[in-house]
Parts: C-alpha cells; structure tokens; sequence
C-alpha cells in the first residue's frame, strides 16, 4: 500500500514538474536564473547599466517605457556576428513574421500564440539576424524549439551595434484583433504593414517576473493569479458592454449579481502602470453614474510616480484626468 501510493505521489510530481512552468527563456542565456547574474542577461541602452534593458519605465528617468527583455548574446562568429539560437518560449502557433527589417523598429521578428489557463498570451522575438525559413503563420511550434537567429536588425536610424547584439523578448496581451480597420478609421492614410501584430495593439507583461516566479513556483505558478497581482495605477468606467478583451481575458471579469440582475450598461476597469486591464466588473446605469463614454474613477499615486512612463493620466492642478494616450488605449480597446 505504502509503495503504491509512493508510486502514485511520483506520478503525481512527474505531472506536475511536466505541467511545469508555463515560458522558458529564449535563448541559451540563464544567468536571469543566477545570484547577481543580471549583467550577464541584459543589455542596457549605449551607455547605460543593464537596467535599461528590463521591462518597465527604465529608461528616460522613468518617462520612457521598455515593453520586453533585452537578453545579451552568448555566442558569435568570426566576424563577430550573433549566432544564439533563439528558442520558443512555450508551444504556440506561429501568427506574425516580419522579414522585411526596414519596416520596423523591431527589425526581423517573430509573434507566437500561446493558450496558458485559458488566457491568450503573446511571445514576441525582436532584431532577429534570420528567421527559420519553413516558418509560417498558422504553423504549431514546441516549447523550446529554434525558429530563428538572434541578430540586430532594426529600422532606426542609430541601429544596434554589433556589441550591444540582443534579442528582444516580448510577453503581451492582445487589445483588440479589429486593430488595422480601428487605425484606418482613427489615422487615416497611416501606414499599417504588420495587422493586427502593431506594437500598438499588444500590452506587455513583465517577462522577467514571469520566468522567476514560474521557475521558483513550478507546477503551482498560475498566470492568471500573476495578472491578477498587477499593481493598480487607476482605476476608469468605460460605458461599453461588448469588446473582445472581456472575450479574450474572460477570467479577469469579477461578477456583479446586482449589476448583471439590473441590466449591465457598463464596465469598471482596474489599469496598471502599462494600462493592461487586470480586473473588469460589470456596472449598472446606476451604478455608472456619469454619462461620458469614459470616466477616470480613482488614481494611485504612488503607482503613477513609480511607473510614469505610459504617460496614460495625468494631474491638471488638483484634478487628475486620462491623456490622449489613455484615451486612445480605451478607445482601441472598446472598438
Ligand atoms: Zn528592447
């Protein structure tokens, strides 16, 4: 008896460890994992310590946002070029290439589709040398698997220089997938090569905190939990009922039998620094009160001066109010 249920509690850790965490790094580079390995995993800005290539409002003071991880290169050629493998992140579909670098500041990269605890999550791999050529939308690809070479393609002006070769790595939330025909709407004549896979219509995660406390946490680490813990910068009603995101991010509605009972005309969203919304509750008329299609609700200041970056509210004297880039976000994001 003993033995058997020896052999079921390893069956059952074997699940467990192979359930495991949800993303893996996406290069051979694992000193992220190591005590005070962090210059070895980053690469900062020209300049600037290794901080700059985090995720968050790490650059300009705090007032210019970083929305993935710029992981540094561990092998090269004779001329010096990168030739890491870059590695899938999780089993996905391949949705987005773009292999024209002089489209984006990105350069060359690569948009994967991952299904994690019902939540649909977005790997992006950025300034790649070379993307596998076999690739292609709709394509199923392994955790792990090599579908490109890291490199320094980019479309900006100062480039990236061969020492400061990374890859960058992305985690997003998709906003809204009626993207291109929203922008052709609010910016007609604008240029949209890359659909709906537009930095713009992506929110990142922070993928550094993903992959610590996946690795430290295993089989108990749950993403959902991790976008419900975002720090809250504010909190704004928007009086739509019917958006993808409460489609898409189901699990992030929090239930309002009173609302739901009475008719629901709207819905509260909690935001953080980046304007991910991590927490949506549906609200009546009544509870709704003002009629403007969008209304700031309550702010966190200390959040706000935290993580500025995303510049999404701002003060006005005594009074706080959404910018233009608040305003835009929720509009793109209720279209
Ligand atoms: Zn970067």
């Amino acid at each position: 008896m003993v033995r058997r249920l020896a052999g079921l509690l390893f069956l059952t850790l074997a699940a467990g460890i192979a359930r495991g965490q949800p993303f893996l790094l996406p290069t051979a580079n694992h000193a992220l994992f190591e005590k005070n390995g962090e210059d070895k995993f980053f690469v900062g800005t020209v300049g600037k310590p290794w901080t700059t290539g985090t995720f968050g409002c790490v650059r300009s003071d705090g007032w210019q946002m970083h929305e993935g991880l710029d992981i540094r290169c561990l092998q090269r050629d004779k001329r010096g070029e990168p030739t890491d493998p870059v590695l899938t992140t999780a089993d996905g579909t391949v949705v987005y290439l773009n292999t024209r670098p002089s489209l984006s500041n990105y350069g060359n990269y690569v948009v994967l589709r991952h299904e994690i605890e019902g939540l649909e999550i977005y790997s992006l791999y950025a300034h790649l040398r070379e993307v596998r050529h076999d690739l292609k939308p709709g394509q199923a690809v392994r955790a792990g698997e090599a579908i490109a070479v890291m490199g320094r393609t980019a479309n900006t002006h100062e480039g990236i220089s061969k020492d400061r070769a990374h890859v960058h790595f992305e985690l997003n939330l998709l906003v809204n997938d009626r993207f291109a025909s929203w922008q052709k709407k609010t910016g007609p004549g604008r240029r949209n090569v890359h659909g709906e896979w537009n930095g713009q219509n992506l929110l990142g995660i922070d993928p550094q905190r993903v992959l610590v406390e996946g690795r430290e946490q295993g089989a108990r680490y749950s993403l959902l939990n991790f976008l419900q813990r975002q720090a809250e910068l504010c909190r704004v009603a928007v009086r739509k009922t019917d958006f993808p995101w409460l489609r898409r991010y189901h699990a992030l509605v929090r239930p309002n039998p009173a609302a739901q009972k009475e008719g629901v005309a709207g819905y509260e969203l909690a935001l953080n620094f980046n304007g991910v919304p991590f927490e949506l509750i549906p609200r009546s008329a009544a509870e709704l009160k003002a009629k403007a299609k969008f209304q700031l609700l309550s702010v966190n200041e200390a959040e706000y001066h935290k993580n500025p970056g995303r510049r999404l509210i701002a003060q006005k004297g005594a009074r706080w109010e959404l910018t233009s880039h608040g305003l835009n976000l929720l509009e793109l994001l209720t279209y």
